[in-house]
């Protein structure tokens, strides 16, 4: 098979496997892979033809990694998205912290509001990542989105300020994003030119595959295993969103963990959304806010970046691809 050397293929987060096949190149290369369960998935990195000390470098991005899941997780003692849906009024965060939020809130202004990092009363309320997921009662529904929209943060250096005391704040639509970079800049910064870090399909791959591109594999949103198209990119992130990842069923109707907080519901006009950006966590935010916002506006959001790109599965199937990846990606 002309492909199967250095091929990843992206899963969902909640199906956890590490499908990333990789044959390694000239005899002599010593290659470094670890795997660590982490912000609820399989994060796996990969350094082929590793400098010397390069396992260190791996640890440490791992140990980094743990950091920032502990201060953005929703919830704990470590976690300051908890310290600021706790808080009555403006309170100082780690410059970690203050930057994915300022990140965040440039995504839901630019969004309209379709990226809200105020939806945690929400989130709870569905349980969409509990045992017990139900669907809500329009009022509650109501309730929740009450003092949430795309201005509901604010930042000023480290400060951050809810406009509503009341909002409840989940990072889980940037802060993995925000991960691997962090990962992914430790072993920069340790001399490593060539690396994947996987989380769950989500990933940062430094430099290339030696002569040639990466090769970055899609999941196809509506058959598990199969490949939807496969990117060849160089020194950037892939982070994708879909309907497919966190679901319940109830009353034969599918509920997805990506909401549109215009109404409180799953957003209804995508299947899929990956992006190609030059940071994870951007990727990560613009792949959930595109996936709400649907082909149309969401291919607009990426366009107000630069270097940015998507390829959207619309809700009937049909595929939308951003001009700067058509040339870079295949279809099987
Ligand atoms: P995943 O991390 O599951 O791969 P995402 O990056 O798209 O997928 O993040 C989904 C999570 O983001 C949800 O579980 C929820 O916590 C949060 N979320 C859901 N809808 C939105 C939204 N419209 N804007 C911002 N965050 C959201
Ligand atoms: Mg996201």
């Amino acid at each position: 098979m002309r492909y199967s050397r250095f091929f990843i293929l992206l899963l969902p987060a909640a199906a956890l496997a590490a499908f990333l096949f990789w044959r390694f190149g000239a005899a002599g290369e010593e290659s470094v892979v670890r795997r660590q369960f982490l912000m609820g998935t399989l994060v796996e990195i990969t350094v082929p033809a590793a400098p010397s000390g390069t396992a260190d470098a791996v640890d440490r991005a791992f140990a980094e990694m743990r950091r920032v899941e502990e201060l953005m997780r929703p919830d704990g003692p470590g976690s300051e998205a908890a310290a600021i849906t706790a808080a009555e009024g403006p309170i100082e965060v780690g410059s970690e912290t203050a930057e994915v939020i300022a990140l965040g809130m440039k995504v839901a202004r630019l969004s309209g509001g379709g990226f809200d990092m105020g939806l945690g009363r929400l989130k709870t309320l569905w349980g969409i990542e509990t045992e017990h997921p139900r669907v809500p009662k329009p009022e509650e529904i109501l309730s929740a989105l009450e003092g949430t929209g795309p201005e509901d943060l604010m930042t000023d250096g480290n400060r951050v300020l809810k406009s509503d005391p009341r909002l409840a704040v989940d990072l889980g639509a940037i802060a993995k994003g925000f991960a691997i970079d962090r990962a992914a800049e430790i072993l920069r910064n340790s001399g490593v030119t060539r690396a994947v870090v996987n989380a769950g399909g989500d990933l940062c791959v430094i430099g290339d595959r030696g002569d040639r591109p990466w090769r970055i594999g899609i999941q196809h949103p509506r058959d598990p295993g199969a490949l939807l198209a496969t990117l060849s990119l160089e020194n950037v992130s892939v982070v994708t969103s879909g309907d497919y990842e966190r679901f319940f069923e109830a009353q034969g109707q599918r509920y997805h963990h990506l909401f549109d907080p215009r109404t409180g519901y799953p957003a209804g006009l995508a299947q899929s959304m990956t992006v190609v950006a030059p940071s994870a966590a951007l990727a990560d935010a613009l792949a959930t806010a595109a996936f709400v916002l649907g082909p149309e506006q969401g291919l607009a959001l990426l366009k107000e970046f630069s270097q940015v790109e998507g390829l959207l599965v619309a809700a009937d199937g049909t595929i939308f691809i951003s001009e700067g990846l058509r040339e870079k990606v295949e279809w099987p």
